[in-house]
């Protein structure tokens, strides 16, 4: 198969591999979409966490994914070949503690990522081995697009979850990168009163509204007072999610 794989720092380069088989409790798939994420822009530039590549070289990057199934390794149950799923890119044990109260990001034996760690190639590869556990097959309706947006939104779903909104609240988003705007749409779906997305990019802003914000503004100059036009005390809930700005005005 043709995978793009990290080399390190601005290298990824497409090479040859060997087909992947899946494995007892795995399953090989034919990734379709595949999302790049702010993660993947900084393993690309070798400018995440420390500075450091946050992929190590020889991976196959790519966790975003959505694909369909082409075989199924042995015991795997409730998957059919030919099926269209999106893929949660965490590898757990699922039998540790953290794993049996729900909380897998946190298995004790070791989470691993795929697109990220040693051994767990990612999806930007004409084919992909991931566990069973985390296919999650596709309604006909859902778009392979979409399923590849469900990591994304899942992330944007528990920071909503975990940001103590009450109903009636009026809640500033600081940047448009997709947890906000994924933010948006859950934000009014739980009750938020106001919801104003600030970004100095217009097409941000166009995709702000269209997934319910009530206000996008650009940035620049009296932006706390029109801000206050629309929730004059100020926001009971400030999110913000400009990392794409601020590694490209201030590495640190
Ligand atoms: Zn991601
Ligand atoms: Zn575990």
């Amino acid at each position: 198969l043709k995978a793009i794989v990290y080399n390190g720092p601005r290298n990824f380069v497409v090479e040859e591999r060997p087909d992947p088989h899946p494995e007892r409790g795995q399953v090989l798939i034919r990734p379709l979409v595949v999302g790049l994420c702010f993660s993947d822009k900084q393993g690309y530039e070798g400018s995440g966490a420390n500075g450091a590549l946050r992929a190590p070289a020889g991976v196959i990057g790519g966790h975003e994914i959505a694909g369909e199934i082409v075989e199924l390794g042995a015991g795997v149950e409730g998957l059919e070949v030919g099926q269209r799923v999106s893929v949660d890119p965490r590898v757990y044990c699922g039998e540790c503690l953290p794993c049996r109260a729900g909380v897998e990001t946190l298995c004790s034996v070791g989470r691993k990522t795929v697109g990220w760690d040693p051994g767990f190639d990612g999806g930007l590869a004409e084919l992909c081995v991931v566990p069973s556990y985390a296919c999650f097959p596709l309604g006909d309706n859902v778009s392979m697009e979409a399923g590849a947006c469900v990591e994304p939104m899942t992330c944007a779903t528990r920071s909503i979850r975990h940001c103590g909104l009450r109903i009636g609240d009026n809640v500033v988003l600081l940047g448009g990168e997709d947890y906000n705007l994924f933010g948006a749409k859950w934000l009014r779906s739980a009750g938020a009163s106001q919801v104003v997305l600030v970004d100095p990019a217009e097409h941000r802003r166009e995709a702000a509204l269209s997934m319910g914000a009530h206000q996008a503004l650009g940035t620049g100059d009296g932006l706390v007072a029109r801000i206050r036009e629309s929730m004059p005390i100020g926001p009971d809930i400030v999110m913000v999610a400009i990392e794409d700005y601020v590694a490209e005005s201030d590495p640190g």
